[in-house]
Parts: structure tokens; C-alpha cells; sequence
């Protein structure tokens, strides 16, 4: 007779769980050994040190219940970060949920690039889309002397924000609306965006982790560059003279997202490379008045 899984995990040890919960992830992640331990450290409320030394050790039922439930959602696809609610960006640990988009490792280089290029005071900024608000947080942590300022059309990602700025102890000026549409009339020294930009119909949106993520963050028309397009048409109206522009994108829309910042009539434009060798974001500067 088969053992239901949940009476066998009654007498499981960490390694048993750990190796299940591994076997359980193959094909979900390139990683399901970490993943299967970021879950049972999450359940257990062990930490990784004692995780690797008392392999033999037996956790209670419920904490291996909630392990094991937790591992089968993730080989369901749930992403690992709305599992245990958080993910690291850059130098800073953010909650997140399904209302924002789980921060990429490749927008880490857009906050790089906006320290390196701009002046380290007195820099008026503003973030896009924020979502969970990892750029605007990483801008306001890295750069106090900043004001920052971070735009969202979900008032549910926006709480996400801001309590990750408290949580932080950082001051953001969190803003409801579409776009510019909340700071019309304003001038900013600094834009940065990382927009939806994937294609409507690309197969992507409905493959691995990413239907979990809130569609309205990833796809954007049938070229992915319909919000790319209105951010970058509006952007010269909003940018003090000299001020720079900063977009995310994906990898195959450098030379369309280049063509745009030109028609928009800015210069200095640059793409730059991710981790991956790939195009993912293009800078522009308005010219002094
Ligand atoms: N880089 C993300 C992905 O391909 C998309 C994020 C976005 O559209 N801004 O999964």
C-alpha cells in the first residue's frame, strides 16, 4: 500500500526532506538544491548552519508539512520569492508579492549606472513602475542626499513599496498614476524605468515562473515597446536640462529603443550590456537649454 506522503514526512529528517524536496524541483529550477533548502530554512526557521549540521535531525510534522507543501506549489511553478515573500536586490532584501514584479539580477546594472553617471548630490529622480520599489530604494539608500520619487499604476504595488521603505527606513515620494501622469508639469535630473516590454503573443508570458507575475508588468503590445514608446515620448517634457534618461529593455530591442530616444530628440544615447553579454539598457541625456 502506498505511504500518503504527508504520514512519511511525520519521521523525515532534514536530509530526507532536503533530498525529497530536491528530487521534487528537478525540471522546475536550475537550482533545486538551494531552493529546497531556502524552503525548509523558511519552514523550520533553522538556519543554514544548522540545517548542514544536524543533517539527521527531525523537524516536527507541521514544519514538514508546510516544507513539502511549499516545495509542491514550487514545482507548480509559484516563484520561490512569493513562496518565502522576500528577494534580494542588489545591496537590499525586499518583500515582495504577486502584485509587483519580482526584481531581475539584470536591473541591478540599471541603479549601477545611474550612481556612476550622475552626481552623488542633489539629484531630483524618478522611477517608473516601480513595483516593489527595489531601484527607487537601492537610488534613496545608496544616495540620501537624493530625493526620489517612484510612480505606480497599482495602489497594491505601491503598499508593497512603501512598506518596503519603511521597513527600510528610507524616504520615498510614492506616487499613484499611469506613467508621468503624477508628476505632470514636473522636471526631473534623473529618469529610470524598468517597464513591461515583452510582446503580447510571445510564448514566454504563459511558460515556467512567469505567469505568476502580474501581466500588466511584462507584456506591452504586439512589439513589447508600446510603453517604452510613451515613456520615451514623453521623457524630454519631464527632464531638467542635461538630465538623463534610463531604460530597461529587452535583449533584441536596442537598435528600436536607440531609433526612439533619437526621435525624441536626446543624445548621448548608449546601450549597455547585462551580465548575460545582452542589450538590456539604453541611456540618453536632454541637451542644455
Ligand atoms: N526581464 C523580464 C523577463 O524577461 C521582463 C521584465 C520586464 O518586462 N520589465 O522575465
Amino acid at each position: 500500500r502506498e505511504i500518503p506522503p504527508d504520514s512519511r514526512s511525520q519521521t523525515a529528517t532534514i536530509s530526507e526532506l532536503l533530498s525529497r524536496g530536491e528530487t521534487l524541483l528537478q525540471g522546475t529550477t536550475p537550482d533545486p538544491r538551494r531552493e529546497a533548502r531556502l524552503l525548509l530554512r523558511h519552514a523550520s526557521g533553522l538556519g543554514d548552519a544548522q540545517i548542514m549540521a544536524f543533517p539527521e535531525r527531525q523537524l516536527t510534522a507541521a514544519e514538514a508539512e508546510r516544507y513539502l507543501a511549499w516545495v509542491r506549489r514550487r514545482a507548480r511553478h509559484e516563484p520561490i520569492a512569493h513562496l518565502l515573500g522576500w528577494r534580494d536586490f542588489r545591496q537590499l532584501s525586499l518583500r515582495v508579492d504577486a502584485n509587483t514584479l519580482i526584481p531581475r539580477p539584470e536591473t541591478e546594472l540599471l541603479v549601477d549606472l545611474a550612481l556612476d553617471l550622475m552626481p552623488a548630490g542633489g539629484v531630483r529622480a524618478l522611477d517608473l513602475g516601480t513595483g516593489s520599489g527595489a531601484i527607487a530604494l537601492c537610488l534613496a539608500d545608496e544616495r540620501p542626499a537624493w530625493s526620489v520619487s517612484a510612480s505606480d499604476e497599482s495602489a497594491a504595488a505601491l503598499s508593497v513599496a512603501r512598506d518596503n521603505a519603511q521597513r527600510l527606513g528610507l524616504k520615498l515620494r510614492l506616487l499613484e498614476g499611469d506613467w508621468f501622469e503624477p508628476v505632470t508639469g514636473e522636471r526631473f535630473d534623473l529618469i529610470v524605468s524598468n517597464p513591461p516590454y515583452i510582446p503580447e503573443q510571445d510564448p514566454h508570458l504563459a511558460q515556467g515562473d512567469l505567469p505568476h507575475e502580474p501581466r500588466t508588468a511584462l507584456a506591452a503590445g504586439d512589439d513589447g515597446l508600446d510603453d517604452l514608446r510613451r515613456i520615451i515620448r514623453e521623457a524630454p517634457a519631464q527632464l531638467t536640462p542635461n538630465g538623463r534618461l534610463m531604460l530597461e529593455h529587452g535583449h533584441d530591442q536596442g537598435p528600436a529603443v536607440r531609433a526612439l530616444l533619437d526621435a525624441a530628440g536626446l543624445i548621448e544615447i548608449a546601450t549597455h550590456r547585462d551580465l548575460a553579454g545582452r542589450e538590456r539598457i539604453s541611456t540618453a541625456r536632454r541637451g542644455g537649454d
